[in-house]
């Protein structure tokens, strides 16, 4: 088994991780690998489908070149400080530089106990290693900022939950690990050494234009608020809801990671919240900017000490965020209604389109892909998704003398609104069937349309549509 390592985060100080081995499992078998990213990694996916391979992705071996350890962080969950995080069921196995040139590391997560487990089992259940597959590879298909799965594997263990589960190990593939909370982690301790250690670390390897910035840790805050602003903006244009945006599920590279508890919104809800652990609705939809800019302000707070003690840098730094979210946001949707041109009064039109959409709890991704045909003159279609199907056309009227100014908006519709998304509902259906009766048909069924999320293919309409009462999924749960 070759996999071209080469792991720079096993250089820095000891202090920064763990070293330990994954906890091998009794009988592990292949889920599937991800073809497509192996080959972008330079990792020859038949040899990851082998024996040899399989053991490497239940961390029954060590591959060649692997150093694997858990990386220390901290992070404010819901809020409150957690001094001591850390992967308490993961191992960084090491970094590859991809295809493209670009350094990734590879991560098994459910792959037992570690220093950082605190009283877990360092283990992961099968659906949300099932859940994370789905989800991140339909957010990378729609041009999203994530991590990516890179195989799934079951363990021929039972993990203890609420029941007995079956256990799997999923193989993450970052930009890197490292998180808001990292830089918390070694800022709790006034390890002054640590933080610029990280910094410089995390310029290197993320921000490299920063480091001949006049000021190079100004330009990396700058960076990565920068960043959190795209994705949220992101987000909100598909719906998407992450659930747990606790500063250790921040990452510093401006990926999207650690998929727990997260949706996607069928009907337009900005209060929408999924989660069972998130009672006070702290991580709602149309809460997401402001906590990604909260979390920031944690990060800014480590950085204070880099920053020559001066607070207003950090606070400058943490001014940009809102115009910066509100610009990609705003621009985002006009490109949603079919709009390659900004001109004066575009960002009522589309805040309109919302609040009718919020007010009848018109479905999401159905709204903005149907407006293609509508741009063609069939406005059938979106308009039943309305009750209120006059307040529509008034609004319907207004965008058409908007859209004549626009060079074929159909296809800008159909470029950038999906006709799939991974539908609570279906994403537990396919749940369902494997870990109930071991059937990954639909599992894989899904996966095959959700990397395909802006296809026009009529055979596959039903994972298009909206649940129906009966299949609503109304709670998302961690699974941890
Ligand atoms: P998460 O909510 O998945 O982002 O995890 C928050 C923290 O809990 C991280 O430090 C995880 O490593 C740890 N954690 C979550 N599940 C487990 C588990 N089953 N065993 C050990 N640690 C866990
Ligand atoms: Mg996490």
């Amino acid at each position: 088994m070759h996999i071209p390592f080469d792991n720079s985060y096993a250089r820095l100080p000891d202090r920064f991780y763990a070293r330990l081995d994954p906890t091998p499992v009794a009988a592990p078998m292949l889920i599937r690998v991800n073809t497509d990213l192996a080959e972008m990694l330079g990792i020859d996916s038949a040899a990851l489908a082998s024996p040899e391979g399989v053991a490497m992705l239940a961390g029954n071996a060590v591959a060649p070149g692997s150093q694997p350890l858990a990386q220390a962080y901290s992070g404010h969950q819901f809020g409150h400080f957690s001094p001591q995080l850390g992967d308490g069921r993961a191992n960084l196995l090491g970094e590859v530089v991809g295809r493209d040139g670009i350094r990734r590391d590879i991560q098994l997560k459910g792959s037992g106990p570690t220093p950082f487990s605190r009283r877990g089992d360092g283990r992961a259940a099968l659906g949300p290693v099932l859940r994370e597959y789905l989800i991140s590879e339909a957010m990378f298909a729609l041009g999203i900022p994530t991590t990516r799965t890179l195989a799934a594997v079951t363990t021929g263990e039972a993990v203890v939950r609420e029941t007995m589960l079956p256990g799997g190990v999923l193989t993450r593939v970052a930009a890197s690990h490292i998180r808001v909370g990292t830089f918390q982690y070694f800022a709790a301790r006034e390890d002054a050494e640590a933080v610029r250690l990280l910094a410089d670390y995390a310029i290197q390897r993320h921000y490299p234009e920063a480091a001949s910035a006049a000021n190079p840790y100004r330009a990396f805050l700058d960076g990565v608020v920068a960043r959190q602003a795209d994705l949220v903006a992101q987000w909100l244009c598909v719906g998407f809801i992450h659930g747990v945006m606790n500063t250790d599920n921040c990452s510093i590279s401006g990926e999207t990671i650690d998929y727990g508890p997260c949706a996607f919104m069928d009907e337009y809800d900005p209060g929408a919240v999924f989660s069972s652990i998130d009672q006070q609705g702290r991580y709602a939809y149309g809460n997401q900017p402001r906590i990604a800019l909260w979390n920031l302000a944690r990060l800014a707070e480590c950085l204070i000490p880099l920053l020559g003690e001066n607070e207003d840098e950090a606070k400058d730094a943490l001014s940009a965020f809102a115009p910066r979210f509100q610009a990609a946001y705003f621009a985002g949707l006009r490109r949603k209604i079919g709009l390659q041109t900004e001109r004066e009064g575009d960002d009522n039109l589309t805040r309109d389109l919302l609040k009718l959409m919020a007010a009848d709890r018109a479905d999401f991704t159905l709204t903005f892909r149907r407006l293609g045909e509508a741009a063609e003159g069939d406005a059938t279609g979106v308009r039943a998704l309305f009750k209120d199907g006059a307040a529509f056309d008034a609004w319907a009227d207004r965008w058409r003398v908007r859209l004549a100014d626009e060079e074929a908006p159909a296809a800008t519709i159909r470029a950038v609104n999906p006709m799939f998304i991974p539908r609570n509902h279906l994403v537990e259906a396919a749940l369902a069937a494997a870990v109930e009766r071991g059937d990954f048909g639909p599992f894989e069924e899904l996966l095959q349309v959700l990397v395909r999320p802006f296809a026009d293919d009529p055979a596959l309409a039903r994972y298009a549509m909206p649940p129906r009462e009966e299949e609503r999924v109304l709670q998302t749960f961690c699974g941890t």
